[in-house]
Formats: C-alpha cells, sequence, structure tokens
C-alpha cells in the first residue's frame, strides 16, 4: 500500500451502486457495538463503517436498508438517513 500524500482525494465505494466516489460527497454509516446503524456526520465515530453516494437513486428507502444491511450485516432504518438529509439541506 502507498502512503497517502496530503493532495490525495479520499476514494470511497458507495454500498448501494458500488462507485467508487469522493468521500467528502458521501455520508459515512457506522454500525455500533449494540448493532445500531446510524449516519457519522463526523466521519470519525468508532466501528464498523460504510460509505452512500448522494446519487437519488442510493437515497431510496429499499435500496438504501438493503445495500446498507448487506455491507454491515445489520438491520439499518433508511429514515434515519432521510432525516438527516432534512436537516442538512437548510
Ligand atoms: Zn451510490
Amino acid at each position: 500500500m502507498p502512503k497517502r500524500r496530503p493532495d490525495h482525494i479520499p476514494m470511497r465505494t458507495c454500498a448501494i451502486c458500488r462507485q467508487v466516489r469522493a468521500k467528502r460527497s458521501m455520508t459515512r454509516l457506522v454500525r455500533s457495538a449494540d448493532g445500531t446503524i446510524a449516519p457519522d456526520p463526523t466521519g470519525k465515530a468508532p466501528g464498523r463503517g460504510t460509505y452512500v453516494c448522494d446519487d437519488p437513486a442510493c437515497r431510496e428507502p429499499h435500496a438504501l436498508a438493503a445495500g446498507v444491511q448487506r455491507a454491515l450485516g445489520a438491520p439499518f432504518e433508511a429514515a434515519l438517513l432521510a432525516t438527516e438529509e432534512k436537516h442538512a439541506a437548510t
């Protein structure tokens, strides 16, 4: 693994569409020790994480819940992310 240079843009794979995108344009979801999956606005929460891009197709609740469950192995209440987005929009 090469070391990351300071100008390197971190990239992550979307759990839903599998496209690789810039990490900062994506939402991190993290599974905490008790198995709860929640959005992680800081990107620094401990636990197993996955990333979801901002494509509307990836925010569709059924696709979102299925993709996140596949990635993290626990059920995800997709409405959590929808709520988060509403707050972020204003
Ligand atoms: Zn996506």
